[in-house]
């Protein structure tokens, strides 16, 4: 049991010690009386050397040293006190001989004493050596000029759990079998190569530890060269670095990936730049990249002048507005942009200088406010003085987008409407020219329709006159039937010139009699305007008015051309229908719509075919027809808020049917 030898070993040393310091004492003290007392001559001082052996063993040198001077002392003073007055050359030699043994014995013992000293002395260094080579946490070696292993501390079994032995194995180069496969070769012939150049190096390398997984090693070594310069051995270091090795290639590994990343963030950002630029460049807008930085600052300050109404403060000093929109910097303008502002070049353009758009609205402040304090993407149409000093109607639109150093730009894209509104111009102008157009067709229409519409009346009145003139030849004369003939010539003649009348009106812009109109009368009055018709195509007229009808609001004489029309093509639609059939019956009535009125035939009906043709200016199924009367018929009663259709009937002829709306309030005309 080592635990319980220590003491006793070092309490058996400290008794011999006890011991031999007593026996010494004892013996000079017996050497000292023999010598003294005995009165025997003899050269028993020479045991003292004894005393010194013993002391060599009690103490140390000190105590040999402090032994040799006491015995010489005792020697001398024996000497003395035995051979006062009788000292001779015998006793002079005797105490010479016991002084030079004491002196050679305490030589003697002092000299072995120092070197076994020496000798514990290297023992404990060395002792120390081997506890602190196996206690660093490191693996110690030694190797042979060649590089075999012939040392390993033993921190390589706490490592590896395999014995020292096996790691200087395979005459010194097993340890080589502990290096992960993938660097095996490589170790080996990297630490070949390091021995044969002869100087100190690192390397590093993953050793298999205990638990089977690798840690990185860091190996170093120094040589030992003897004086001749030649190398003795290599003593060297194996550090544990694992931990640090793996945090270093962590950090490799994290620069690496977030070097890519920076690449590869940098390469996303030129791409897009790049789309950018290519977008804006290749734009077809208009389009500028402006710093705003200034006008943010200016509208700023601003508010802060104007107590928070920055808009207000600046409508109120015109100067500080002009001030804030010239700190407005243009950075870049597309082909587009040059080409719209008819620059010369880029250069020119952005050179320029001046304002962007002419008005100062507050309208306008409020749009600056909203771009750069709300970031809101603005769009307006504004006035731009380009430089070729004509001005440009614009619509523009403007945002903010990222800048550098927290700068403000903005870009803006612009189109320019002039054309766009040149184009309007003239497509109102066409519109306009149109309807001049239209005008003169439908007066052209008119035209043809007078000659139509008074061929009637005028036949009428040609008529009557020449019957009254007969009335009048008579003999005697007939002048009550005469009287007749000339008031319905005197009625023919009031329509005609109602008819011109109203044309007339229409070619100086149309200005109608429109008042509320009893529908019944009116169809009653254009009926009896049509006898002569009527009675040409042996056609009978039945009119049914329904009571109580609401009045509508039209123009009297246009009504009574409408009803006037439509009465006649019935009859003409009648012209194969027996005579005893044809019958036209005109229908007043009312309805939710307003009062229509239905004029039925029994004629030949509408060709489905035409049906809807009907109403086309110009189109006509009778040889001496002009196909405007249905046409203007129907423009008449829609411009009255009216509608005017057609049907065919189910056993024959067809009928026409108008509805206008009723007229509340107002006198009945
Ligand atoms: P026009 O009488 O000069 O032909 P309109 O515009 O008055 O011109 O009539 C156009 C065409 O409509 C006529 O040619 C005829 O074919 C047809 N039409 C008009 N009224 C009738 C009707 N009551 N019955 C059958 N066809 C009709």
């Amino acid at each position: 049991m080592p635990r319980a030898e220590g003491p006793t070993a070092m309490s058996r040393g400290r008794f011999a010690r006890f011991i031999s310091a007593g026996a010494a004492f004892a013996l000079a003290a017996a050497v000292f009386a023999f010598d003294t007392f005995s009165g025997y001559e003899s050269a028993i001082a020479v045991l003292y050397a004894l005393v010194l052996v013993l002391g060599a063993v009690a103490g140390g040198r000190l105590f040999v040293l402090a032994a040799a001077i006491v015995c010489g002392s005792l020697a001398i003073v024996s000497f003395l006190a035995t051979h006062v007055g009788a000292i001779d050359a015998g006793n002079t030699g005797r105490l010479l001989v016991a002084l030079v043994a004491i002196a050679l014995t305490a030589a003697l013992l002092l000299s072995r004493l120092s070197l076994h000293q020496t000798r514990s002395a290297l023992a404990d260094s060395e002792q120390n050596l081997r506890i602190m080579a196996d206690t660093v946490p490191q693996i110690l070696w030694q190797a042979l000029p060649d590089g075999r292993i012939v040392y390993l501390s033993r921190r390589w079994t706490q490592m590896t759990g395999a014995p020292i032995a096996d790691g200087l194995a395979a005459d010194g180069l097993a340890f080589l079998d502990w290096f992960h496969p993938e660097e095996r070769s490589t170790a080996i012939e990297q630490w070949t190569e390091l021995i044969r150049e002869g100087e100190p190096f690192e390397f590093y390398r993953r050793l298999r530890v205990a638990d089977g997984s690798y840690r990185w090693l860091q190996l170093s070594a120094s040589p030992l060269r003897a004086e001749t310069g030649e190398i003795v051995k290599w003593a060297g270091v194996a550090t544990d670095i694992d931990e640090e090795m793996r945090a270093q290639l962590a950090v490799r590994a994290t620069n690496q990936t977030l070097e890519a990343r920076v690449a590869e963030r940098t390469a996303e950002l030129a791409r897009s730049e790049r789309r950018y630029r290519s977008a804006f460049e290749q734009s077809h807008v208009a389009m500028l990249e402006l710093d705003i930085t200034g006008v943010a600052e200016a509208l700023a300050d601003a508010r802060v002048a104007g107590n928070g109404d920055g808009t207000g403060y600046l409508m109120a000093h015109p100067e500080e507005f002009d001030r804030c929109v010239g700190a407005l910097r243009m950075l870049d303008a597309n082909r587009a942009a040059v080409q719209l502002f008819g620059a010369r070049d880029r250069e020119a353009l952005l050179a320029r200088k001046g304002r962007l758009m002419r008005s100062r609205t507050r309208e306008d402040i409020d749009r600056y406010y909203a771009l750069v304090e709300r970031r809101e993407t603005i769009e307006a149409e504004a006035e731009l003085p380009v430089m070729d000093g004509r001005v440009v109607k614009v619509l523009f639109g403007v945002s903010q987008i990222a800048a550098p150093d927290g700068r403000c730009h903005a870009l803006v894209g612009m189109v320019d409407v002039t054309a766009r509104d040149r184009a309007q111009e003239l497509l109102l102008a066409a519109q306009e020219e149109l309807a001049r157009a239209n005008r003169a067709a439908t007066l052209g229409a008119l035209s043809a329709s007078i000659a139509h519409e008074l061929n009637q009346p005028i036949g009428a009145v040609m008529m009557d006159a020449q019957t009254a003139a007969r009335w009048l030849e008579r003999d005697p004369p007939d002048l009550g039937s005469a009287k007749r003939a000339l008031a319905r010539v005197a009625g023919n003649a009031e329509r005609a010139s109602g008819i011109l009348r109203r044309t007339r009106e229409q070619l100086v812009k149309g200005r109608r009699a429109v008042a509320p109109l009893d529908l019944g009368e009116v169809v009653r009055s254009a009926v009896a305007l049509v006898d002569r018709e009527l009675k040409g195509g042996r056609t009978q007229a039945e009119v049914r008015v329904a009571p109580g009808l609401p009045p509508v609001e039209a123009d009297r004489i246009e009504l009574q051309q409408v009803i006037l029309n439509l009465v006649v093509n019935a009859v003409q639609a009648m012209c194969d229908t027996p005579v005893g059939e044809r019958v036209v019956t005109i229908d007043v009535a009312g309805g939710e719509r307003g009062v229509t009125v239905e004029i039925e035939d029994r004629g030949s009906g509408i060709d489905p075919e035409h049906i809807n043709r009907l109403f086309d200016a110009f189109f006509t199924t009778k040889p001496g027809g002009m196909g405007i009367g249905l046409q203007i018929c129907r423009a008449t009663i829609e411009s009255f808020g009216g509608t005017l259709d057609v049907r065919n009937n189910e056993t024959a002829g067809a009928t026409f049917s108008f509805t206008l709306p009723a007229h509340d309030g107002g006198d009945v005309r």
